[in-house]
């Protein structure tokens, strides 16, 4: 097929499995590199035919050929797609919502087509998490993208206590049947006192961001039964600095420091070096020295 560049003129390139994200809700949110691409790829695999085609029909796009690829067949499929790159034909892959291989199959079929040496273009589009990371309000520069907790309580609590300690925000799905028992132990697991974002049906009519503790989440949530309707993006402040350690450091640095520099000194670099406060530590300097009473 033709590869839509950058411009707007497609050009001929080698046949190319395309990885095209479509829209999470919303069907404007689509890009028009992606209309262009599923426009010309010769077969268009999709997690659910009906879905993509729904998203093909609203713009008056006819696939030359749609076949279904997903979590339960994508194995077996992946051969019969090479062997149309071998055919000199292009494919896209699509999957319900957002982004193909992110929580959606997906990955099984790029990394046979890789090592079959076909190239792999990813075509960029809507994807949940980043929506909902976006719309937050959380600052943490640093997120780790969970996807679905385990759907057993106890694997579920035991994959929550693996994420205690993680110091940077956390992102999860959910499915609306579970979202309340999810919060419950997140709560349970990591603290009250963190703050949570649940993003729910974003780009869709009720779409809603409400931010909380996590203590009061299960309740908020639980008050009015429509906010248990739909898809869920979950975003949990991460665990607070360990201040233990962080004094056990600063007071480490300081002891070496003061092997070689006066007390103000000592505690202007450490406090440099650690970012703990200059007067604690200038406190703890003399202490240290002069056992305190300097
Ligand atoms: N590939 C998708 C993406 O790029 O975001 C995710 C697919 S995963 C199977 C589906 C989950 O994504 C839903 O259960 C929900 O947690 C989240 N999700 C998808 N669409 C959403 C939306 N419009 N609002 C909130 N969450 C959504």
């Amino acid at each position: 097929m033709e590869r839509a560049t950058g411009h707007e003129q497609p050009q001929e390139t080698k046949p190319t499995l395309y990885v095209v994200a479509t829209p999470i809700g919303n069907l404007r949110d689509v890009t028009l590199r992606a209309l262009d691409i599923l426009r010309h790829a010769d077969v268009i695999a999709a997690e659910d035919t009906r879905v993509t085609s729904r998203l093909l029909n609203h713009y008056g796009i006819d696939a030359k050929k749609l076949l279904a690829l997903h979590e339960h067949n994508e194995q077996r499929t992946a051969p019969r797609l090479i062997a149309e790159l071998d055919a000199g034909r292009s494919v896209a892959l699509t999957s319900d919502a957002g982004t193909p291989a992110f929580s959606d199959p997906g990955a099984r079929l790029v990394h046979a087509v890789r090592e079959a040496g076909y190239p792999v273009v990813p075509i960029p589009g809507a994807n949940a998490a980043a929506a909902a990371v976006s719309a937050s309000g959380l600052f943490d520069p640093h997120f780790m993208f969970y996807g679905f907790l385990p759907a057993r309580p106890s694997e579920r609590r035991k994959a929550l206590e693996g994420l205690k300690a993680v110091p940077c925000m956390l992102v999860f799905y959910e499915a609306p049947h579970r979202v309340v028992e999810a919060v419950e132990d997140l709560a349970a697991a990591l603290g009250d006192t963190r703050r949570i974002v649940i993003a729910r049906e974003l780009t869709k009519l009720f779409e809603s961001i409400h931010e909380c503790d996590l203590g009061g989440a299960a309740e908020w949530l639980s008050a009015n039964p429509d906010r248990i309707k739909g898809e869920f993006v979950l975003i949990v402040e991460g665990a607070p600095p360990d201040q233990d350690a962080q004094a056990a450091q600063a007071q480490r640095t300081l002891e070496v420091l003061l092997e070689e520099l006066p007390v103000k000194q000592a505690a202007a670099l450490a406090a440099k070096i650690t970012g703990a406060r200059k007067n604690d530590l200038y406190k703890l300097a003399l202490e240290l020295k002069h056992g305190g009473d300097a």
